[in-house]
């Protein structure tokens, strides 16, 4: 699923099943300006950007929400696999900057530690929080804070024409009505309808298609991806049902299992 959203900015899922054995867990793709940004390295990020046409080696930044597997676990082979892809290649690697809370990059650093003892990377770690980083040319990243059981955060992007939100795992918090206020497209946590799978999942740290729609319907984006639902939504029409409550008037609901380009004219 490609979502276009103008000559500068661009949007591709990857990954936005909930568990594996659904399908591939948590990654999306964003083109804005001269950068690449994966958010989130769920499992085998590398096949998922070459099924979709991408280069990994293109890739410029890694912005990771949290250390939970399904959303880091393609990290350190995507940063080894990155430079074995260029072997062959004559112009130079770009630099890759790995962006996240403080708290995720040390994590982060000891999941490569722990893999590639052996190695050493030549990356950028550059430490986010809630007020905007710069990230070269006009493209700002802040972070959000999550009700989820480990350290995890949002994040907004922004380049000139554009604002991208995505919200990671992250219980129901009324504060993320104004963090994501004002986004083009909200990429949003969804783990199912509250029928399926009860407000239990709240303690756990996680949002429904419910609170996911209350929060597009305060915070108005043009656009809302729905991601990590579990294998049950494979269903067409099970899966509809979850849509629908993810939206609001005016607010197109993307399904990130739907394979087709969507095109977002800049308004
Ligand atoms: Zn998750
Ligand atoms: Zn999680």
């Amino acid at each position: 699923m490609e979502v276009p959203m103008s000559v500068d900015m661009r949007l591709t899922t990857l990954g936005h099943w909930s568990n594996s054995s659904a399908g591939p867990t948590t990654s999306f793709h964003v083109a804005a300006d001269d950068a690449q940004i994966l958010l989130d390295v769920g499992l085998d990020p590398i096949g998922r950007l070459q099924a979709a046409g991408l280069q990994p080696t293109d890739v410029t930044h890694v912005y990771v929400s949290h250390l939970h597997s399904d959303h880091v676990g393609g990290f350190a082979n995507f940063v080894f696999t990155r430079t074995l892809l260029n072997r062959e290649g004559d112009v130079p690697l770009l630099k890759l900057t790995v962006l996240g809370h403080p708290q995720v990059l040390v994590g982060l650093k000891a999941l490569l530690d722990l893999q590639y003892p052996e190695r050493t990377f030549d990356l950028a770690w550059v430490e986010c929080g809630e007020e905007p980083v710069s990230l070269g040319g006009q493209l700002k990243a802040r972070l959000v804070p999550t009700d989820h059981p480990v350290p995890c955060y949002g994040v907004v992007l922004e380049t000139g024409r554009a604002k991208i939100g995505f919200t990671g795992d992250t219980g129901p918090l009324a504060s993320h009505q104004q963090d994501y206020a004002g986004c083009d497209v909200l990429i949003g946590e969804a783990f199912g309808l509250a029928g399926d799978v009860g407000d239990s999942i709240h303690r756990r740290g996680h949002s429904t298609a419910e609170d996911l729609g209350e929060l597009v319907n305060a915070a108005r984006p043009r656009f809302v991806v729905p991601f990590h639902f579990g294998q049950e939504y494979a269903d067409t029409s099970k899966r509809a049902k979850l849509l629908s409550a993810c939206g609001a008037p005016d607010v197109q609901v993307v399904d990130p299992v739907d394979s087709e380009q969507i095109t977002i004219a800049q308004s």
